[in-house]
Order: C-alpha cells, then sequence, then structure tokens
C-alpha cells in the first residue's frame, strides 16, 4: 500500500467536529469589535520577506528562525507571514488609510511560524488582530483592554485569565535603560545561556523574557525598566492604570512583560492563563508608534493585539463547554423507492424555502430503511420524516421525533406548518 502523505507537522486540520468552537468564538468575537466600531481588513498571507525585517526586527526568534521564507519564481524573497501587524500597517500606507484621519481595525486568519510544535505551538496557527491607528492614548489603550476583556467574559473564560500589563517607555529612555541591563547581566556572563549570551549585544531586553528556569534569578535582580522611565510614558502608564482602576478591571504590573518584538513602545499587555501549560498567553499587544514611520509612513501613534485562537479554543474544551448544537440538523429527509425519492427532493427545497433557519438534511444513495434511520440517529438530527410508498400513495409523510421516539402521519401541506411551530421558526 502507498503511503498516505501527511500533513507539514505543526500544521493542522481543523475537522468538522470541531469548527462549530472556531465559529462560535469567530462569531462572539466579531460582534464585540464591531460593538465598539471596530472594521475588517484583510491582508495576503504572503509579503515581501524585507517588511517583515524592517518591521519585528532582525534580532527576535521569528526573524532569526521562524520565518518561512522562500524564493519565488521572479527570484523575489517572499515570506509567508509570521504575524499580522507588519502588513496591516503596509496595507494602510500603501490605501492611503492613514490620511488625515484614525482607523480601528481587525483582521483574522492563518499565521506562519517555524516553532517547535507542541500543545498551544504550532507552525500554522490563527490569530484575530486588532489594530489602531493615529491615537495616542492612554484612553484608547485603556479601551482595547477593555475590549478583549470583554471578549473573554463573552467566551466565558474570563476566570481563567489574568491581565499583566507593563509600560516599555520611550525608545530614548529603553536606550538608557540598556546600558544598565547590558553592564548589569555582562558581569554574570557565567549565568547567561546561549540564546542570552547572543542577544547581550543585539537584543538583550529580550533576555528578560527569557523562559530558562536556570535564568529566573538572574532576570529577577536585574536593574528595572521601571525605575528609568522617561516622565511622559510614566504618565502615561500611571493615567491607563487609573482608567482600569475606574473600570474595575484587575492587573498585575509585571515588570519582565517585554513582548518579543522589536517595535513596541510604552503600554503593553497580556492575558495569561495557567491552564494550558507553558503556552499561557491567548491574548497580547501593546503601542508601537514607531513602526508607521519605520516603514515609510508619517509619524502614526499606533496600539494592537492580537489573540491567539487555537489556545482560545482550547481552553473552551478543557473546560469541557457543550459543543455548540447549532449546526446539527432539523430534519432528516429518508425516501424509499424512485418516486419517492423524487418527492423527497422537492420536499426538502420547499422546506427550505418556506422556513428559513431550516437545516434539512436529504438521505442520498439510497438504501433500507433501517439504514437511513440510523444515519438520522447518528447525525443527531430532531426530525425525521420518512417518505415511502404507503406514505407517497395517501399523500402523507411519517415524523419520528427522535427525542421522544413518537411517530405519527402528517398530511404534505400541513408538515411545514408543525417544524415550523415545534422548532420554533418563522414561516
Ligand atoms: P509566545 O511567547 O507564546 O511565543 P508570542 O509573543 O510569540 O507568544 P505574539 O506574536 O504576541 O506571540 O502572538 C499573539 C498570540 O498568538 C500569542 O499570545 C499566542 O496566543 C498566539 N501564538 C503565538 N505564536 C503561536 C504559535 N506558534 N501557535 C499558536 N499560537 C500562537
Ligand atoms: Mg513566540
Amino acid at each position: 500500500m502507498a503511503n498516505n502523505i501527511q500533513a507539514i507537522r505543526g500544521m493542522h486540520d481543523i475537522t468538522p467536529e470541531q469548527t462549530p468552537y472556531w465559529q462560535q468564538l469567530e462569531s462572539v468575537v466579531r460582534d464585540v469589535l464591531h460593538a465598539y466600531g471596530y472594521r475588517e481588513i484583510r491582508m495576503p498571507l504572503v509579503e515581501k520577506t524585507e517588511l517583515f525585517k524592517r518591521s519585528i526586527g532582525e534580532v527576535t526568534d521569528i526573524v532569526e528562525k521562524e520565518m518561512y521564507t522562500f524564493e519565488d519564481r521572479n527570484g523575489d524573497s517572499l515570506t509567508l507571514r509570521p504575524e499580522g501587524t507588519a502588513s496591516c500597517v503596509r496595507a494602510c500606507l500603501e490605501n492611503g488609510l492613514l490620511h488625515n484621519q484614525t482607523q480601528r481595525l481587525w483582521y483574522m486568519g492563518p499565521m506562519f511560524r517555524h516553532e517547535r510544535p507542541q500543545k498551544g505551538r504550532y507552525r500554522q496557527f490563527q490569530q484575530i488582530g486588532v489594530e489602531v491607528f493615529g491615537m495616542e492614548g492612554p484612553d484608547i489603550d485603556a479601551e482595547m483592554i477593555l475590549m478583549s476583556a470583554r471578549i473573554l467574559k463573552a467566551l466565558g473564560l474570563f476566570d481563567s485569565v489574568t491581565l499583566h500589563i507593563n509600560t516599555l517607555g520611550t525608545p530614548e529612555a529603553r536606550a538608557g535603560y540598556r546600558e544598565k541591563l547590558v553592564e548589569y547581566l555582562s558581569l554574570h556572563r557565567d549565568k547567561l545561556d546561549e540564546d542570552s549570551l547572543r542577544r547581550l549585544e543585539s537584543n538583550p531586553l529580550r533576555i528578560l523574557d527569557s523562559k530558562n528556569p536556570a535564568m529566573q534569578q538572574l532576570i529577577e535582580d536585574a536593574p528595572r525598566l521601571m525605575d528609568h522611565l522617561d516622565e511622559a510614558s510614566e504618565a502615561h502608564f500611571d493615567r491607563l492604570k487609573a482608567y482600569l482602576d475606574a473600570e474595575g478591571i484587575r492587573y498585575v504590573v509585571n515588570p519582565r512583560l517585554v513582548r518579543g518584538l522589536d517595535y513596541y513602545s510604552r503600554s503593553v499587555f497580556e492575558w495569561i492563563t495557567d491552564q494550558l501549560g507553558a503556552q499561557g498567553t491567548v491574548l497580547a499587544g501593546g503601542r508601537f508608534d514607531g513602526l508607521v514611520e519605520q516603514l515609510g509612513g508619517k509619524p502614526t501613534p499606533a496600539i494592537g493585539f492580537a489573540m491567539g485562537i487555537e489556545r482560545l479554543v482550547a481552553l473552551l474544551e478543557d473546560q469541557g463547554r457543550a459543543m455548540p448544537a447549532d449546526n446539527m440538523p432539523h430534519v432528516y429527509l429518508m425516501a424509499m423507492g424512485h418516486e419517492a425519492e423524487m418527492k423527497a427532493m422537492q420536499l426538502a427545497e420547499s422546506l427550505r424555502n418556506e422556513l428559513s433557519g431550516l437545516r434539512v438534511l436529504l438521505h442520498c444513495g439510497g438504501g433500507s430503511f433501517k439504514s437511513q434511520m440510523k444515519r438520522a440517529d447518528k447525525v443527531g438530527a430532531r426530525y425525521a420524516l420518512i417518505l415511502g410508498d404507503d406514505e407517497l400513495a395517501g399523500g402523507v409523510i411519517a415524523v419520528k421525533d427522535l427525542e421522544k421516539g413518537e411517530q405519527e402521519h402528517r398530511s404534505l401541506e400541513e408538515v411545514t406548518g408543525y417544524l415550523a411551530s415545534s422548532l420554533g421558526l418563522n414561516k
């Protein structure tokens, strides 16, 4: 037997059993985003490699080792997007969306990172991302956090997560701090792991983000950015906290929250759960005031966040949330014999015409009464409608309530009204 071709490691199918969770999550999130006036934007999955190098930063995990980069047939270097922010900024600039206007935008789709696959960490994964342009905050920073809180509440996950916030200050303030940090870390070179040694010169702040247990004490004792903040960033952060306090949103100020990418500044935040092992961040974001200019636009303040859908779905599944039943068929329509089959097809069409929202599954492919009834049970239909020779002759149809196990005959004219009232659908 030939070997079956398998999916690429870290890239998963989402089966029909799982899609209801996804669909429910997507629609809940979409409703909340629209309630705050965010509009959807859709970008290509592939961009010029240069875009990510310039925005994310050369010395980041993503650019150093996670990108799916390839040459297309013209010899151009292209990359499957590892995240959405860079593409979103590019799209805004290219479409003139930032000329004298602010934008509240969202997008949804797959991202690609060549990471070591494990629970909650995949090579193709799905994000819903949100970006705002042209607002300096901290009011909009607070709005974004409130919106993310509302999303988590709407999903029933609010009690499973904790909000961590931090401020990274301005790039200038960070530069001063960076020197202090490098000085401190250089004194403890012997305790740095290989990654950290490499980052010591290029991106020392990222060392604070290290998950290596052996380095935790060193990180704990490191000088804090919080103590080297510029006054304006400090005031911005205080005001953000005041907004959150006023709304009763609880948070942890986490000085080690530095985010992985170069482009962040000032407010950063993450919603973290302890229910998914090491992959605990389900939603993460922050301000990136320098990025638009870095990509060729006018200086434009900006802030955004992205949530990892696989991790949110995993939380929903772990909590044993009942599968949303709204894609189960209401009716399984069975027919025995050629004439009845023809009639059944017509009936299925007319039921769908007359009852909007009715989900009718027509049995196709013939077979015995018993085998058809088995199928009706298996798909979880509420009613089986049965058309056999007797029913045809009598101009009626058998209606079996599969929940109660009761069966009765109804006239073909009657059946629409009966389904409408028993299923609560509008005729
Ligand atoms: P992590 O620290 O877990 O690697 P990150 O900082 O790289 O996350 P972001 O780039 O901020 O992640 O992406 C936002 C969110 O997208 C994350 O909080 C997470 O929920 C999700 N995410 C990131 N990488 C992956 C992945 N490889 N597989 C699944 N979800 C992911
Ligand atoms: Mg990562």
